[in-house]
């Protein structure tokens, strides 16, 4: 637990309003999410593994194994791993799974910050529903949640309504570039599946980390590979069986 004093220790450049922080002291962050998924493909290339990037149409069994209809051409293959995060509901559809899947919408955009008045950690006001995380392109300022579906159309009043908060918390310049916006695959437990299709053979299901899949998509991912190998997930993959979804 922070006192003001201590906030201020920690964070000199945040203007003194807060009377109460939290340190989460076994948290990590990083300023491009997008530099570190390009270095575990570079992982994944150096290990003997080929990238492909390809609209997949639609996958249809095929054998002992699947056939991956592509944008631009086919694949086959002995297994094949759903992991389209909020686009992996729709191609299960055709093969008669019925996946719940909800989207939890969040926005975000990036702001110059004042090189003499550095945010040094991200910061997640709790009163306001935001964070404010120094990155690569700026501040990032985010929005809280908006439950909606996947493709509706924008809606930045959560956005604009948080960023003249942070500002009255830490100095930054003007916008850079466009506002984002993602949706998180969230189903009804908020734990993603993990595991083998219920009615396929070599289908396996790696989807709904909804908030904190960039952190735990990589034990999502060696969970997978381990099952396909036939070997002990290194952890206990129980609680994220597709079969307690769909059948
Ligand atoms: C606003 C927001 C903030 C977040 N903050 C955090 C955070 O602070 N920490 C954290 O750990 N996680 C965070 N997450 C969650 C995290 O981004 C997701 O859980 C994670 O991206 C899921 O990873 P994934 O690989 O399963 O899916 P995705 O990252 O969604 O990747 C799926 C990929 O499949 C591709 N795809 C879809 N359909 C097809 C098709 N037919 N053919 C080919 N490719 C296709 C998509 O283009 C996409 O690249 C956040 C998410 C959002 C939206």
């Amino acid at each position: 637990m922070l006192d003001r004093q201590a906030i201020s220790a920690l964070e000199p450049n945040i203007i003194p309003a807060y009377s109460v922080g939290l340190l989460h002291t076994q948290t990590a962050s990083v300023d491009s999410p997008g530099g570190v998924v390009k270095a575990y493909a570079q992982l994944l290339a150096a290990g003997g593994g080929t990238v492909r990037q390809s609209e997949v149409r639609r996958i249809a069994p095929q054998g002992d194994g699947w056939r991956v209809q592509l944008a631009d051409g086919e694949i086959a293959a002995r297994h094949v791993v759903v992991a389209l995060g909020p686009w992996s509901a729709e191609l299960l559809r055709p093969l008669g799974y019925r996946v719940p899947l909800a989207f939890e919408r969040g926005y975000h955009q990036h702001f110059v910050p004042n090189p003499a008045r550095k945010l040094l950690r991200p910061i997640h006001d709790a009163e306001g529903s935001f964070l404010m995380t120094p990155m690569e392109q700026g501040i990032r300022v985010t929005s809280g949640v908006e439950l909606t579906a996947r493709d509706a159309p924008s809606n930045y009043a959560q956005l604009e309504s948080v960023v003249p908060m942070a500002r009255s918390v830490v100095e930054f310049g003007d916008a850079v570039g466009e506002r984002w916006r993602g949706a998180r695959p969230t189903l009804p437990d908020s734990l993603p599946m993990i595991g083998a299709a219920p009615r396929h053979r070599g289908l396996w299901l790696a989807f709904g980390n909804q908030h904190i899949g960039f952190t735990t998509g990589p034990g999502t991912g060696a969970a997978i590979a381990a099952m396909i190998a036939g070997d002990t997930p290194p952890f206990d993959v129980t609680a994220f069986s597709p079969g307690r979804y769909i059948a």
